[in-house]
């Protein structure tokens, strides 16, 4: 006997396979160009450029202040990470100095 809980077992096991084979078909993009030559994007207006382009910028005005200013940032985030490692090893070097001598 069929009881109502196989019935609703059942149904959501063919919702969920209906969800993903919908899931699988949205997921293959259908691929137009297959020849397409290998490129890089500007890192700003992610327009494709040519893959020797060194920053990853198009060239345009705007994207190379967009860059810079986030090259900047960058540098300065990674500086202050660096200088917090380096202050939290000096710190723990220091408490284990003064730890053995004391
Ligand atoms: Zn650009």
């Amino acid at each position: 006997m069929a009881s109502r809980k196989d019935t609703i077992l059942k149904a959501a096991k063919r919702t969920a396979k209906q969800a993903h084979a919908a899931a699988s078909k949205r997921g293959s993009k259908p691929r137009a160009r297959v020849g397409i030559e290998p490129h890089r994007h500007c890192s700003v207006c992610w327009k494709p450029i040519s893959l020797d382009s060194e920053p990853a910028i198009c060239g345009d005005d705007v994207c190379e202040k967009m860059f810079d200013r986030r090259e900047k940032s960058r540098k300065r985030f990674t500086f202050l990470m660096y200088f917090g490692i380096a202050l939290f090893v000096g710190l723990l070097a220091f408490q284990i100095i003064m730890g053995a001598s004391g």
